[in-house]
């Protein structure tokens, strides 16, 4: 849900608070703009000085030139006359002479904005944009290697993916596919940057034939008060209002006396598919699996690749002669999918001993399930699953989230409960979980596409206290986050997860970084449902005020 058309800000505010080209927030002054008080005065000293010393020293010569005075023969008061004038042409020099180069230049960029006309930005931004431009370029300078290389790699004589062994440096390797799909797509990348980024951090792990890196921005909501500790939690997103939305509900949070989180499981999932000639057969090695005195011997051969990696369930189903395995193990800190691929495909080696007719067609059948919308996450969970509560006194409901516990209440029944049961929603009976899954998500290095079952949530607002104060609650079964592995080990994330104090493997207690991030992101998402509803129920008053105010009164004057 885009929370820009919910916000309770007029429009016209908002667009003055958050247009990026708005001129309030580019600070960039120009010379052509008025002088500050301070500079104007400083100015006028130096003129005064100027033209008083000039005349002094006119006056001065001219007596010493009557009277036959050498004239380099000076007195301390001519000697001071002369520094001062020396200083005084310094500066009045300085000043109006850089303001004349920046004329110059402000002169020769808007005929460069003339021919740059796609740029629907103020000449600041454009300015910087340009400038940005202008760097990229001046950085990508061929050599004579580099073109062989280049026009090798366009005529498909080496392949593009093999440039980081045969040259042994990732980023030259990077500059060199990048100016070659350039060449092939006749496309310009300027605008994507190439510096500025550890392209061997990425290097089998994180990002194949690398041309350049995207930039996010990342914002900070809190301090979220979760569990009696303070969080700034990073959102990486270029959608305008989501991190001030989330921002706001994590200050009704916190003056309200913060929010409380349980992890009520732990356990990443995969579920390979294998097939029998017969359901028969199938049935039986579902018993089998299923029969709870095979399961320390099944979780001994699991647990046997990992440290961490720890058996905890096996569930199986059936279809026809096809049999789906779902797996879930504890995974330390990492997310854990490489993790319990391996433990899954010790089992089905030592299963193949006692069932030599088992066809194993893939380690992942779809039954775990990653990265698509499954009732099986909802309803089983996957990753963490996490409960997080709190209740909003109603003095802050009124004062920071402008609205009342009748209204959200309201709103949260019709709304998320009843209007996505009437959608057929899976795990969506939330406002906007996933603007803040994917945005944590992006800034901590976690896989942005399993923001899918992660951000299963049904979010709760009951009326306590008789009726005064709110409980907020949001339920999410299948938070997939680690602090380890993947992105999380990149300059960029794992700076926000330090900011969380969960930054990589918890030496003390192995899990306990992930599980605390997964805690945060339920914190963060209750916020952002705080907030979010609170705006739509704040305009849903206002519209329903207008609408029905006005019926009943045109109804009156008819009667
Ligand atoms: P994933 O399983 O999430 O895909 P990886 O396999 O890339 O993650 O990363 C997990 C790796 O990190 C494993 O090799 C594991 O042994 C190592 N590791 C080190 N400390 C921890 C920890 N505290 N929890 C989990 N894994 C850890």
């Amino acid at each position: 849900m885009d929370v820009r058309r919910q916000s309770s800000h007029p429009t016209s505010d908002k667009q003055q608070m958050f247009k990026p080209n708005n001129k309030k927030m580019v600070d960039v002054s120009k010379a052509s703009d008025p002088l500050p008080t301070s500079m104007a005065i400083s100015n006028g000293i130096f003129f005064t000085v100027f033209f008083s010393v000039t005349y002094f020293l006119l006056i001065r010569w001219r007596e010493k030139i009557r009277d036959s005075t050498p004239l380099h023969v000076v007195t301390m008061s001519e000697m001071a006359a002369i520094i001062l004038f020396v200083a005084s042409v310094i500066y009045l020099l300085g000043f109006f002479g850089m303001s004349f180069v920046q004329n110059d230049d402000e002169e020769e960029e808007e005929e460069d904005e003339e021919d740059t006309a796609a740029l629907d930005c103020e000449p600041e931004v454009a300015t910087k944009h340009k400038d940005l431009v202008k760097l990229e370029k001046e950085k990508t300078t061929v050599t004579e290697d580099d073109e062989a290389l280049i026009q090798a790699v366009v005529a498909a004589k080496i392949p593009s993916y093999s440039l980081e062994s045969k040259l042994g440096d990732c980023k030259h390797a990077a500059f060199i596919r990048r100016v070659a799909l350039e060449r092939i797509t006749g496309k310009s990348l300027d605008g994507l940057p190439l510096e500025g980024f550890d392209y061997e951090s990425i290097l089998g792990q994180c990002c194949e034939m690398p041309v350049g890196y995207v930039q996010i921005p990342v914002g900070i909501a809190g301090p979220m008060l979760l569990d009696g500790k303070e969080f700034s939690v990073p959102m990486a997103t270029t959608e305008g209002c989501l991190v001030a939305s989330t921002n706001r509900g994590c200050k009704a949070i916190y003056v309200s006396g913060g929010a409380t989180s349980v992890l009520l499981k732990d356990g990443m999932t995969r579920a390979p598919v294998v097939r029998f000639g017969t359901a028969k057969r199938a049935a039986e090695l579902k018993l089998f699996l299923e029969e709870p005195l095979n399961f320390d011997t099944l979780a001994s051969v699991f647990n046997k690749s990992s440290r961490f990696g720890r058996l905890q369930r096996i569930q199986c189903a059936i279809a026809g002669k096809n049999l789906y395995i779902r797996f879930t193990c504890s995974t330390g800190d990492a997310m854990g999918m490489n993790m319990v691929s391996k433990g899954v495909q010790n089992v089905l080696d030592y299963l193949q001993l006692d069932f030599p007719d088992m066809d194993v067609l893939g380690i992942s059948g779809n039954y775990c399930s990653d990265k698509k919308p499954a009732a099986v996450n909802w309803i089983e969970g996957r990753g963490k699953s996490v409960v997080c509560e709190a209740i909003i006194k109603e003095e802050v409901l009124k004062k920071v989230l402008k609205t009342s516990v009748a209204s959200l209440v309201e709103l949260n029944m019709l709304k998320n409960l009843t209007g996505s049961a009437m959608a057929g929603a899976l795990g969506g009976f939330n406002a906007h979980a996933s603007n803040i899954v994917s945005a944590v998500y992006i800034a901590t290095g976690q896989d942005p596409a399993q923001n899918i079952e992660s951000s299963h949530c049904i979010t709760m607002m009951e009326a306590v206290n008789d009726g005064k104060d709110l409980h907020v609650s949001v339920t999410m079964p299948s938070i997939e986050v680690g602090t380890v592995g993947g992105g999380t080990q990149l300059a960029s994330q794992s700076a926000c997860l330090n900011l969380l104090g969960v930054k990589g493997a918890n030496k003390e207690s192995a899990g306990s970084n992930a599980r605390q991030l997964a805690k945060v992101v339920s914190a963060a998402v209750l916020a952002g449902e705080l907030s979010l509803m609170s705006a739509i129920a704040a305009g849903q008053l206002v519209k329903s005020h207008m609408k029905y105010n006005r019926s009943s009164k045109d109804i009156a004057a008819k009667g």
